[in-house]
């Protein structure tokens, strides 16, 4: 019974699932078990868990359900609240999600409008909503910077061309893209095991927060 159970839910996640990029969250080399600390001056860029991300292969056949949910919250100015959280479903044996591990939502573009400074010295202005899908318009003033001829996207950058019409270094000026949103599993939703006592695979199910 489980069993059939089983492949019902496999077969819900990839035919009404999303792909999904996922990075497994490990301890950076820097880490000292015994003292639970890292290295302050550690050049492999951990965050402040001391933390790195590794991407994993995904096989594109594999889809996560994503769905909003309303998570109760207590805030300290209206107690008990309800808050819109983003609640993720994998197989566990497939995509074995574990806390603080990150998945960026690959169908689920977002914009952003940042207010960038035209840097001195440099024709690269970067963009910090990463990973970047594409740029809209590039605007100043009632300016419309044209692509091609004025910038380009190079990587997560606004790349001023030689040649073309550009803000005056050091001016403000608006970028509006979009982009894949990265965040972080915080943890399964319940105290439920994603596998049953015969080791059947059930779905693994927790919330997403932005990162
Ligand atoms: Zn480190």
């Amino acid at each position: 019974m489980t069993r059939i159970c089983a492949q019902y839910h496999r077969q819900q996640h990839r035919d009404l699932g999303e792909s999904l990029r996922w990075f497994k969250a490990v301890h950076c080399r820097c880490y000292n078990p015994v003292t639970g600390t890292c290295d302050p001056d550690c050049p492999d860029g951990h965050d402040q868990n001391g933390m790195v991300y590794v991407e994993q292969t995904v096989n594109p056949a594999l889809k996560a359900l994503i769905s909003q949910i309303q998570q109760p919250t207590v805030d300290p100015q209206y107690g008990l609240i309800q808050v819109s959280a983003t609640r993720i479903s994998v197989m566990p044996d497939e995509i074995p999600l574990a806390r603080l591990d990150r998945v960026i939502l690959t169908q689920r573009p977002l914009t952003a409008r940042p207010v960038l400074v035209r840097g001195n010295g440099t024709l690269l202005d970067p963009l910090t909503n990463t990973p970047v899908v594409a740029v809209q318009s590039v605007t100043q003033d009632g300016m419309v910077y044209q692509e091609g001829t004025d910038w380009q996207l190079n990587g997560a950058n606004i790349e001023w061309l030689t040649g073309g019409q550009h803000p005056a270094d050091g001016s403000r000026y608006r970028v509006e893209h979009t982009y894949h949103p990265t965040y972080s599993f915080v943890g399964l939703e319940d105290n439920t095991t994603p596998y049953d006592a015969a080791g059947v695979p059930l779905p693994l199910r927790g919330v997403l927060s932005l990162v």
